[in-house]
């Protein structure tokens, strides 16, 4: 469990207060120039970066500080009608990532009706492979990371009956290693994200009890360092978005309370930039909407507040949404209850 000076940091103290007004404003500003450095490097992932910072925007009760209109012409533009997939930004190809998060923001704003939600339940239903696994798009690559795009858009969606869910199932309990983890495919190295995926995955289909819940407990334990931040695989840097993946993941398996919680809010405080809003990887870094969201994401997870200012809305473990969006398409996730001591 102890780490080695060199794969942790030192952390300022006292970490500065929750500053969630700042972030509201760094990432209702972020983007909006079209000349951005950030704007023009990120086409790539201009969907996904969408769902980051609309998210945590709605997680601070703030998405009325982008305009609706804008999100949704977006997403109508980034819709292939051939295939019933979404790119990351017009003229791209489609993909299983950015069709998880366009259908995320349709559902933010509950505008289904914005596109042809039958299209995208073929296009996912066409992904699916015989042995259960997804492919991402057209050009076939599996990887674990696709399973659970695909099962939380259905989801997402009501349409879970378009593919066999057993079989999905099946393909990430084939993804599980000896220590407990999940690589991308079957004998792939245990990686926290992941995880994520596998368990969130499984926790949509309910099938988490079907996995080895102490084993893999104890792998995502271990990823706490003395800082009180996480890191991805052993012998890693601890990173703020790893506080989502592994705490999520302890969430659903029912084992959240198997870490130092105090430590590690301490760990994501000191990753904001006081002075611009936003949280990096690690302290001192440059701050982006990825890191803000899993920040924001893990502090709710927590049920740590800002007493002053805003509250942070509760968030969905396995959707990584606010949970009153989840409660209002009625979609029930499977949590496993709390596991005893540590
Ligand atoms: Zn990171």
């Amino acid at each position: 469990m102890a780490a080695s000076l060199s794969t942790d940091i030192i952390l300022p103290n006292p970490p500065p207060d929750l500053l969630l007004p700042k972030h509201a404003e760094f990432l209702s500003r972020y983007g909006t120039s079209k000349e951005d450095y950030e704007y023009c490097m990120t086409e790539f992932l201009r969907m996904s970066g969408m769902y980051w910072g609309l998210t945590a925007l709605s997680l601070m009760d703030k998405l009325d500080s982008v305009p609706p209109s804008d999100v949704i012409a977006f997403i109508q533009d980034c819709f292939d009608e051939t295939t019933g997939g979404f790119s990351p930004a017009k003229d791209h190809d489609p993909h299983v990532l950015y069709t998880l998060s366009a259908v995320q923001i349709i559902a933010m704003y509950d505008e289904f009706k914005a596109v042809d939600c039958s299209k995208i339940v073929s296009f996912i239903q066409s992904l699916q492979q015989a042995d259960g696994s997804f492919f991402g798009d057209q050009y076939g690559e599996v990887d674990i990371r696709f399973s659970f795009c695909a099962v939380a858009t259905l989801s997402l969606l009501k349409k879970l009956d378009a593919i066999n869910a057993r079989k999905a199932a099946d393909f990430i309990l084939s993804c599980q290693n000896f220590d407990g983890g999940f690589g991308s495919k079957p004998g792939s190295e245990s990686h926290a994200g992941l995880i994520y995926c596998a368990v969130g995955t499984l926790s949509i289909l309910k099938e988490v009890d079907r996995i080895n819940s102490d084993l893999l407990g104890w792998w995502l334990c271990e990823r706490q360092l003395k800082s009180g931040g996480f890191n991805g695989r052993p012998e890693k840097l601890p990173d703020v978005c790893y506080s989502w993946w592994v705490l999520a993941s302890l969430t659903i398996l029912g084992r959240q309370d198997w870490i130092d919680q105090k430590a590690l809010i301490k760990f994501i405080l000191s990753c904001q930039d006081t002075s611009t809003g936003g949280f990096a990887d690690r302290p001192g870094d440059v701050v982006d909407p990825f890191h803000t969201l899993f920040g924001l994401g893990a502090l709710s997870l927590l049920g740590y507040q800002d007493e002053k200012l805003l509250k942070l809305k509760k968030i969905n473990p396995v959707f990584c949404m606010s949970q009153d969006i989840i409660d209002k398409l009625e979609i029930e996730v499977q949590i496993l209850p709390g596991g005893g001591a540590s």
